[in-house]
């Protein structure tokens, strides 16, 4: 699949829920309202929309949410998306996830074919790790991602630059990953759904990490890629590598090839942008999937350029009106 600007789409995220067990303050407010479960697409109509995007060429397929663990036989959809890793359509079949599950199921994970999992820690320190989650427990997380470790899989820690919060904890977290053998990713917080708070306050953008990072450690540029939108260096003193997730310093557009599905079967083009198709209707509309291909195709079609997230006094309000745990991380 080609989309106007030549960029080839071959990586499929699919928010699997959007229902969550956290409440990460920049990701959702305490009280969020959370779709009726009847407009929700059965793990078998997953199936069906994830192999139409092999079958036109995705070759990566991302399960995430909300929290992908959390959604009730969960494991039956990943076990089914693992044929099209034994075919060899998908050369890869991962999720991004919260951790709290992961101690249950990383066995049947790697057994699948899981190779790597993403966990997202925003903190080592139980106090704040329960104030940025509201409801986590960072020991559960840890003993998730000492299973997942224990059963094979690579982990990559995802970690949101919080000003004011976090912010004191980050060589705290390259040497932790250093010596587990992790790597990290930061991420820059995205405006994203009304949150209650003022984002404004919590954005730290990265470059500013990443200059007080080098006072510390020496880093150097690699051209490690994995498919996602991250730079990474290398750290010299724990051999670990770091990644830098820029949506709003440094715009990745041009070299984009993901597109977005959520629970109810709204195909994103772009993470930040509203224009959306629907797959749902020609999904349930007939039992053969070419009215469905023909949607997708449509739809990659009008992929956008790039998106327009801009945090400072004057953009306080989201860019776009969905939360992250819509359209997933
Ligand atoms: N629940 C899983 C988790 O937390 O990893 C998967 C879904 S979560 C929406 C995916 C990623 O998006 C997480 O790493 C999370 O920290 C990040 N995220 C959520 N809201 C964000 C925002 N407004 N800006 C930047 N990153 C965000
Ligand atoms: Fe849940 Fe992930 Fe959002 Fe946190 S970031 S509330 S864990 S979906």
């Amino acid at each position: 699949m080609l989309d106007p600007y030549g960029r080839t789409i071959s990586y499929l995220r699919v928010s699997v829920t959007d229902r969550c067990d956290f409440r990460c303050v920049y990701c959702m407010a305490e009280d969020m309202t959370f779709l009726p479960k009847s407009e929700i697409l059965t793990l078998e109509e997953l199936d069906r929309l994830c192999t139409a995007f092999v079958r036109l060429g995705v070759r990566k397929l991302r399960l995430t949410g909300g929290e992908p663990l959390v959604r009730r036989n969960v494991m039956t959809l990943i076990r089914a998306l693992g044929r099209h890793l034994e075919s060899g359509a998908l050369e890869e079949l991962t999720l991004t996830t919260n951790g709290s599950q992961l101690a249950k199921h990383a066995a049947d994970l790697a057994a699948i074919g899981v190779k790597r999992v993403n966990v997202s820690v925003d903190s080592l320190d139980e106090t704040k790790f329960r104030a940025i989650t509201r409801w986590g427990k960072l020991p559960q997380v840890l003993e998730g991602i000492a299973a997942a470790r224990r059963a094979g899989l690579a982990v990559k820690i995802n970690t949101v630059a919080l000003k004011g919060v976090n912010d004191d904890e980050f060589d705290r977290l390259v040497t932790w990953c250093g010596a587990e053998g992790h790597d990290l990713t930061f991420i820059e917080v995205m405006p994203m759904g009304d949150i209650g708070d003022d984002r404004l306050e919590q954005y730290l953008p990265l470059s500013l990490v990443r200059a007080r990072l080098a006072e510390r450690w020496t880093l150097s540029e690699i051209d490690y890629r994995t498919g996602g939108p991250a730079r990474y260096v290398r750290v010299a003193e724990t051999g670990g590598r770091i990644g830098f997730i820029t949506p709003l310093t440094h715009n990745f557009c041009e070299s984009c090839n993901r597109v977005r599905l959520t629970c109810t079967g709204q195909l994103y083009m772009c993470l930040g942008q509203d224009d959306d198709a629907d797959l749902r209707a020609p999904l349930r509309a007939s039992e053969s999937d070419s009215l469905l291909e023909d949607t997708i195709r449509e739809a990659i079609a009008r992929k956008p350029k790039g998106h327009d997230f801009v945090i400072d006094r004057r953009h306080k309000a989201p860019a776009v009106a969905r939360h992250m745990s819509v359209t997933g991380g």
